[in-house]
């Protein structure tokens, strides 16, 4: 690490290969602390390294260490170019979920949230230092954190990206509702439902105060490909855009290699006994919890399906991972696990999620519908049984299930307060597993699938994309 690293704010670790010159561009990511916006731009980071630019990935050293921790399919830690600075911030209050809270809103993390407000000074100092070294600096920032790179507006040399990490769907239905829903020449857009019970009054208004420091931005970047998604991005380029918008996904590995034995997940082994796309996948993501009630279901619902399955039951994740304060585990129904024994495992442990999806037994995911579970589970051929809980989740699952069609409902959005029976989750894995109608999705998750593939190959709409931001942030 040269000595211009040295005197940065925020404790270093990373590569130490670097050598700065004047001439280079650096890219500097400044993340949302949840995990659900650390790894995409960490995934993102991997393709930007992949071009010979620096990246530096910043954060409190609580969420980097999320970040490097959970990712799948490569190592940051082996890879030359990526610094990691560990900002200083107070501690933050890290309480449990709450599982019978008014909204499925994980707002137990919202004290996280507003920590990131310390981030801004030692971020300000860390791109002056950068400034002086590198030609350019690139600031790639999640759209819920714009005040805390409001700074870059005060140096000359800074270019400040925005990152959504909601599919170009969720940003255009926001912007084309603004516009008072406009006649699309083309496209029909689908009925979605509000944002009635997606968000906590607080967090709206932390989203609200963030919108005021987006002006700056000299474009907008999505976790997505045109393969899926070209109308969103048509609109905005066209009909709002003043900016540039660049669909440049997706960023997870499109292929991952299986870590050799020592190394990998009981459930890879599992997977490898069971047939081909014959085990449903059950996960919702990190900030989901259920309430003891539905879990009950759930366990019964699985079982009465009589399909393999992976079902993950964990609560939603603390503010700090890291904390040692024990939360009880769930109990399921008496020798629940004895007589799935054979049919189903249930995993308490956070799980490699884009393995299991590219694993060929995988042949279906029940989820709640986060992006990034969405764009995976798309990007390894996965249908999906749609449960949404919260935030762009709702309208996620309507992209999923009634516009590209790789998915169906387990219960709709606008009974999103009524318990889910275990008849009902019966009947959708059934449905997703043994119908002809699932059949067809898996079919068409597929096709998605290669599309997606050949979006990232030479010559393909994404890797294009790519190529040409590069070209636009080193010019
Ligand atoms: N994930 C995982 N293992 C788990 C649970 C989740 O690898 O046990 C990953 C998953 O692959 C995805 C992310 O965590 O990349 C969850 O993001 P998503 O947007 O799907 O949902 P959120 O957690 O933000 O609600």
């Amino acid at each position: 690490m040269t000595s211009s690293h040295q005197s940065s704010p925020g404790k270093v670790h990373g590569s130490s290969s670097s050598r700065f010159d004047e001439h280079q561009v650096v890219v500097v990511m400044v993340p949302f602390p949840a995990q659900g916006h650390l790894t995409p731009l960490l995934h993102f980071s991997r393709l930007i390294l992949s071009h010979n630019i620096p990246v530096h990935y910043v954060g409190t050293a609580t969420h980097n260490r999320q970040a490097t921790l959970r990712v799948q399919g490569w190592d940051p830690n082996s890879i030359s170019n990526i610094h990691f600075h560990d900002f200083e911030a107070p501690p933050f209050a890290s309480p449990p979920p709450n599982p019978n809270a008014e909204t499925k809103f994980p707002s137990h993390l919202i004290p996280s949230f507003e920590a990131t407000s310390h981030l801004r000074a030692p971020l300000a100092a860390l791109l002056q230092s950068l400034s002086y070294v590198a030609r350019r600096v690139i600031v790639i920032h999640d759209a819920i954190l714009a005040s805390v790179v409001q700074d870059t507006k005060n140096i000359a040399n800074v270019e400040r990206y925005t990152f959504h990490s909601c599919s170009a769907f969720m940003v255009f239905l926001h912007s084309w509702d603004k516009m008072g829903k406009p006649q699309l020449e083309g496209s029909h857009i689908p009925q979605v439902p509000s944002l009635e019970g997606c968000f906590p009054i607080q967090f709206m208004d932390f989203i609200t105060e963030q919108s005021e420091f987006m002006e700056f931005t000299a474009g907008h970047i999505y976790n997505t490909t045109r393969a899926i998604e070209s109308p969103y991005m048509e609109f905005m380029e066209n009909i709002i855009g003043s900016k540039k918008h660049w669909a440049l996904g997706p960023f997870n590995p499109l292929t991952i290699e299986s870590k050799n034995s020592k190394g990998r997940h009981f459930i890879m082994e599992w997977l490898d006994r069971q047939e081909v796309r014959s085990v449903i996948y059950v996960s919702f993501g990190s900030t989901t919890t259920f309430t003891e009630e539905q879990i009950e279901q759930m366990a019964n619902g699985l079982e009465q399906s009589k399909q393999k399955f992976i079902w993950v039951l964990r609560d939603a994740d603390k503010g700090d991972i890291f904390d040692r304060v024990k939360v009880k585990e769930h109990d399921l129904p008496k020798e629940y696990e004895k007589r799935v024994e054979g049919m189903g495992l249930v995993v308490r442990d956070w799980v490699p999620q884009l393995e299991i999806l590219s694993h060929p037994s995988t042949g279906g995911f029940m989820c709640h519908c986060g992006w990034n579970s969405c764009i995976e589970s798309m990007s390894m051929g996965v249908p999906i049984a749609a449960w949404p809980m919260h935030s762009d989740q709702p309208r996620n699952s309507v992209l999923i299930t009634e516009v590209l069609k790789v998915g169906l409902v387990v219960q709709d959005w606008a009974q999103r307060d009524e318990l889910v029976t275990a008849s009902v989750i019966e009947n959708a894995v059934r449905r997703l597993m043994k119908t002809k109608e699932g059949d067809e999705m898996r079919e068409r998750a597929m096709n998605l699938k290669n599309a997606i593939h050949r979006s990232m190959d030479e010559g393909g709409v994404s890797r294009k994309e790519i190529d040409s931001f590069i070209a636009h942030i080193t010019r």
